[in-house]
């Protein structure tokens, strides 16, 4: 199979690519023409076989998250998709792999009305993902990280902690009851980006970001970025976790302080972080209920710098953050 048979076989749509694309895939490049008053949101992200995925994955997982962890990133932003790049990288063209990541891919881009509108192939020793998505937002209305004010409730979506909870399974460092494990594994293989909340949110959050590299640390930044800081009420944070994915999961098999572990500083959970002011508390909740997505408010926002938990029974305690960090 040559590039150019490769491209035509897998990744040309032959469906109309949809609203705002005006020219997909088979030109030098593709025309996007977003609609008047629009900003385009643009955000790119890699997967590297070894690094951000199991060699053993299912080729059609892969390529529902390859996609799923971009559209997270036009979430956060309450930016609706346009369209996305895809540039691959493969050690050989090998169809019984294409055929089944193809398909778990453009699944998910169909879902959202997101086409496929272009990318690059070419030959490298692992499989190497880099995907560009394009989205667009009302002029000045994308929600950003620099937004959260003292006084805001801090609010996550769905839960948080189930993919740490499948790699420390794969790892081997813990046992999970075989439908808890199977629970949280397609947590972590195919998250759901939360694409039809970050645009709810649009004009009731003040900040939001999505939570891919622990909350604690994805937290972090909204609130360097915010110049604040915020308490997390840990009672609730660590009741995040899979207890309510799996409800017949005896969560009290481990400590309280090993799930708030696992919900602060866990990792690929695509969920968004928010903040909005309490008197939009109400529509907060109405943005979830729209986009049928499950919010929970789970602290606040507070004046001074860092990130602090608070057990019910134990003053408020600092938070040491420790997301993860490629280089460190
Ligand atoms: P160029 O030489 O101009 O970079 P290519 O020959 O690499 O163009 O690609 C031909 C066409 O196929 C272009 O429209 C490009 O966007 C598209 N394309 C290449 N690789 C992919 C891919 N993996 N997925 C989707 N489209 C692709
Ligand atoms: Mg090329």
């Amino acid at each position: 199979m040559t590039e150019f048979e490769l491209i035509d076989r897998f990744f040309r749509q032959s469906a109309a690519p949809g609203a705002g694309v005006v020219l997909g895939v088979g030109d030098d490049c593709a025309l996007l023409a977003p609609a008047p008053g629009m900003q385009l949101a643009v955000s790119s992200d890699m997967l590297v076989e070894g690094r951000h995925f199991l060699p053993t994955v299912a080729p059609e997982h892969l390529g529902h998250k390859a996609l799923a962890v971009n559209l997270s990133d036009l979430a956060a932003c309450g930016a609706r998709p346009l369209g996305f790049t895809l540039s691959l990288g493969l050690p050989r063209p090998d169809a019984r792999w294409l055929e089944p990541f193809a398909r778990g891919l453009l699944a998910l881009a169909g879902e959202h009305g997101c086409a496929l509108v272009g990318g690059d192939t070419t030959a490298a020793p692992v499989i190497t993902l880099s995907l560009t998505v394009l989205g667009e937002v009302p002029s000045g209305g994308a929600l950003l990280r620099g937004g959260a004010c003292a006084g805001d409730e801090l609010w996550v979506s769905g839960h948080l902690g189930d993919a740490r909870l499948a790699l420390e399974a794969f790892r081997g460092t813990l046992s999970l009851p075989q439908a808890v494990f199977e629970a949280v594994r397609q947590r972590m293989e195919r998250p759901t980006p939360r694409v039809a909340l970050g645009q709810a949110l649009r004009g009731v959050a003040s900040s939001a970001i999505d939570v891919s590299d622990g909350l604690a640390g994805d937290l972090g930044h909204v609130l360097r970025q915010s110049r604040v800081g915020a308490c997390i009420q840990a009672e609730l944070a660590c009741d995040l976790i899979a207890a309510q994915t799996v409800p017949a999961w005896p969560a009290g098999q481990f400590t309280r302080k090993q799930r708030l572990d696992w919900v602060l500083g866990g990792g690929d959970d695509y969920e968004l972080a928010f903040t909005a002011p309490p008197e939009r508390h109400g529509a907060v909740l109405a943005a979830g209920r729209a986009s049928a997505t499950t919010v929970r408010c789970i602290g606040r926002i507070e004046p001074q710098p860092g990130l602090r938990v608070a057990w019910p029974d134990e003053p408020a305690t600092p938070w040491v953050a420790a997301g993860f960090d490629h280089f460190a």
